[in-house]
């Protein structure tokens, strides 16, 4: 750190405080992790200074050959380790991979059929009629996703997003019941809705999906099946979710980030069926700038780590850790929404402790518990400030917490929300700071054990 304070000191403070401050809380962020120091120093290089546009052996610029070798090797791994026929690690991150993957089923599903009718070969001579002809052939495409409440993610075609702009979207939800993803109510709507996508995957439902299920579905209304897997893209590495719940086995194409459960550095890649190749190749320069060979060079590093037999290892640890969080939370009068998890990440309903998610999260901010506030199905309180706290096991599994842990976490999160009384607003709250100062120094003990 010290060529970096040498020339702006707040900035060598602000890495330090961060180290501390990841040692010192309960780092319970479903999408977080810690990154191995292999992962971090393949990042931290020369390789940020090299311009490599295009793919591999066929770049814009010269003196790529070094690149060629960091994307060759990243892919050899992400392939091996996938078990996918094609993979493209240039996404810089999980947006920029889901919006590879959507331009890409859009040129294959409706640009080039569009171009065809045209019959030109030579863009540059078609009339101003043929570029109105095709960009119409763009308009009105339908995607069916997962609806934000029920854990799906801004990218899978909401307004804040481009992707609401790009497709009209109708949601899947989950059954108010069981909490649990209602398939037959799935097909009747994609069956009305004649998707061109249907997206599958999401940021905060705690269960395994089924993704062969799902393929049924968009084969038989003529979809392109996408998968999102970001956030649980650790435990397929890991080879907790096989068969009917491997999406790379179910789906055209997948997408993912490489920093949540997969532990490698902030990134996304997407994975495809070899007819989908030639389209997701095009991700730069159509939506992505040159690559980042650094944050290439440090997916390798992970995807290798996790072709390792500990990181299946440490896959099902992380969800014998959230299970025992669940159970924990339960025995202690918890609402788990959905019952309980078969994930990384536990979702609760705050309302039973009369709180919003916003004062909950940071009740437990203040008291070292790192989580944070999301929907829960049918919230009453909207996505700003929310009825449920989602609570991730990945970072915690990658320092050596187990479930003996987990089940003291439960009762420091259970100190916290019983003691904490609702305010004047949905963001305020009272919580005696004995009790935020004990709670705080009881995380930090537990961590003692296990140090980063
Ligand atoms: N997809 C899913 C399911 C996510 O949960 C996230 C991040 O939270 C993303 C995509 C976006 O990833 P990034 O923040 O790397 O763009």
């Amino acid at each position: 750190l010290d060529a970096v304070r040498a020339v702006e000191p707040r900035i060598a403070d602000a890495i330090a405080k961060e180290l501390t401050d990841q040692r010192e809380s309960l780092k319970l962020i479903a999408s977080e992790n810690y990154a191995s120091p292999a992962v971090l120093l393949a990042m931290g290089n020369w390789l940020s200074d090299k311009y490599a546009e295009g793919t591999i052996g066929r770049r814009f610029y010269a003196g790529c050959q070094n690149v060629d070798t960091v994307e060759s090797v990243a892919v050899e791994h992400a392939k091996a380790l996938f078990n996918a026929p094609y993979a493209y690690v240039q996404p810089h991150s999980g947006i920029d991979a889901n919006l590879v993957a959507y331009w890409a089923i859009l040129a294959d599903r409706v640009e080039a059929p569009a171009l065809a009718k045209v019959q030109k070969r030579n863009v540059n001579d078609m009339t101003d009629a043929e570029w109105a002809e095709l960009r119409a052939a763009f308009g009105n495409q339908r995607m069916l996703g997962m609806s934000l409440d029920a854990g799906g993610h801004l990218t899978h075609g909401f307004r804040p997003n481009i992707s609401g702009k790009m497709f009209d979207q109708r949601s899947y939800g989950v059954d108010p019941a069981t909490g649990q993803i209602d398939y037959a109510a799935l097909r009747t709507s994609a069956q009305e809705f004649k998707p061109l996508v249907i997206v599958g995957g999401y940021s905060a439902y705690p269960r395994k999906v089924n993704f062969r299920i799902m393929r049924e579905i968009a084969d038989e209304v003529g979809a392109t099946f996408m998968v999102d897997m970001a956030h649980f893209a650790g435990l397929v590495a890991g080879k907790v979710f096989t068969g009917d719940f491997d999406p790379i086995a179910n789906a055209h194409i997948v997408t993912t980030t490489t920093h949540k459960s997969l532990r490698g550095p902030r990134g996304g890649a997407v994975f495809c069926q070899p007819e989908l190749s030639d389209q997701v190749d095009r991700g730069c320069p159509m939506v992505l700038g040159g690559p980042l060979a650094h944050v290439m060079a440090a997916k390798a590093v992970a995807f290798a780590e996790a072709r390792r037999p500990e990181f299946a290892d440490y896959a099902q640890r992380i969800v014998d850790n959230s299970q025992a969080l669940a159970a924990g939370l339960t025995s202690r009068g918890a609402t788990v929404v959905s019952g309980g998890t078969d994930n990384h990440l536990v979702l609760i309903d705050v309302d039973k402790y009369g709180l919003t998610g916003r004062q909950a999260e940071q009740a437990l901010l203040d008291s070292g518990i790192v989580t944070n506030r999301n929907s829960i199905p049918q919230d009453p309180n909207g996505a700003w400030y929310t009825s449920g706290i989602r609570i991730g096991t990945p970072a915690l599994t990658t320092r050596g917490l187990g479930t003996g842990e987990m089940d003291q976490i439960a009762e420091l999160m259970h100190t916290v929300l019983t003691s904490t009384k609702a305010g004047a607003s949905k963001a305020k709250f009272d919580l005696a700071t004995a009790v935020s100062d004990r709670v705080s120094k009881q995380a930090t003990e537990l961590l003692a054990d296990f140090p980063l």
